[in-house]
């Protein structure tokens, strides 16, 4: 049968950091001090990216701090892999994440994608499927992130046919979810089948998810703050939380945590920290407590959202 190899690499772009050989100097959105990403516009031309605000900049020629001109741009992307895997293999790659460069091109040897699963992919015509550096899929906190993930591994996985091999290319093997997949092995001691694994996340997740107060067995409320100035979104943050504990003496059944970071904590020039507030299911209360926070949120100009998808 012919070898058809299909890559899974969520990471976008040519490399993900550039920096100054010289001083040591990296190159960060100036809105969001987020990291640039390279991508080749055409031919040896290429420019840096912010994924977080879509800010586009000129590759840098020289150093901003020392003016030295070596620059240089490390942790490859998936445009890089397609170079790689191009070279490597003598033959076109399909562009399952860009499909208007593959346009006129069969689908012939081997395929990327940037995303998990992706229904329009004929994932059983490929004999390998490889997720490289397959310890990002735990890249985000959120645990309803880490729920789809694992949703679209499962509708992966039932997606390919009998001689279709899955590898998880990773530096962490130890990680509790490579464990998990070990055990979908039929020789493995504790064998599962995709369906059962899929059911034993989903009955760990629940208890860890009772243990820790989060949904479905609280409700949560995110206050954010968006400021200019980092120190004035810190002590709003302070404030809104003093505030919450006022209202907590008339509503016990709250649960405050403290202040902390937004995962990006400046993106388009704004500071955000958050407080999370949980508050039963069914709440008897919850009237008092829509007036309290909707007016927590005019005065101090805080973003409110129940039951975000993203708690970070
Ligand atoms: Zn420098
Ligand atoms: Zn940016």
């Amino acid at each position: 049968m012919n070898q058809k190899t299909l890559f899974i690499f969520p990471k976008r772009g040519l490399y993900t950091l550039t920096k100054c050989t010289n001083c040591g100097h990296g190159f960060q959105c100036e809105h969001c001090d987020a990291n640039l990403v390279t991508y080749r516009k055409w031919e040896k031309n290429l420019e840096l990216v912010c994924h977080q605000c879509q800010t586009y900049y000129n590759y840098p020629l020289k150093c901003p701090k020392c003016a030295s001109t070596e620059i240089s741009s490390y942790f490859g992307g998936v445009d890089e892999l397609v170079e790689i895997v191009v070279k490597e293999s003598g033959n076109p790659v399909y562009r399952y994440d860009d499909k208007k460069r593959s346009k006129e091109m069969a689908i012939t040897t081997n395929a990327v994608t940037t995303r998990i699963f992706d229904p329009s992919i004929p994932y059983s015509n490929f004999t390998h499927i490889v997720f490289v550096e397959a310890q990002n899929l735990l890249a985000s906190p959120d645990y309803l992130v880490q729920e789809e993930i694992h949703k679209q591994l499962l509708e992966l996985m039932l997606s390919i046919s009998e001689q279709t091999e899955i590898i998880f290319d990773t530096n962490s093997p130890d990680l509790e979810l490579f464990i998990g997949l070990a055990r979908l092995d039929k020789n493995h001691p504790e064998h599962l089948d995709k369906k059962q694994w899929f059911i034993n996340f989903l009955t760990t997740e629940a208890k860890s998810r009772e243990m820790f107060n989060f949904p479905p067995f609280v409700n949560t409320l995110l206050l954010t703050t968006q400021q200019k100035n980092k120190d004035k979104s810190f002590e709003i943050i302070n404030h809104v939380r003093s505030e919450l504990i006022k209202i907590k003496q008339q509503l016990p059944d709250l649960t405050i945590s403290s202040p902390y970071q937004a995962r990006f904590l400046k993106r388009k020039g704004m500071f955000s920290y958050h407080v999370l507030v949980r508050f039963p299911r069914q709440y008897k209360d919850i009237g008092k407590l829509r007036e309290e926070i909707m007016q927590l949120g005019s005065i101090y100009g805080v973003q409110i959202r129940l039951n975000p998808r993203h708690l970070f």
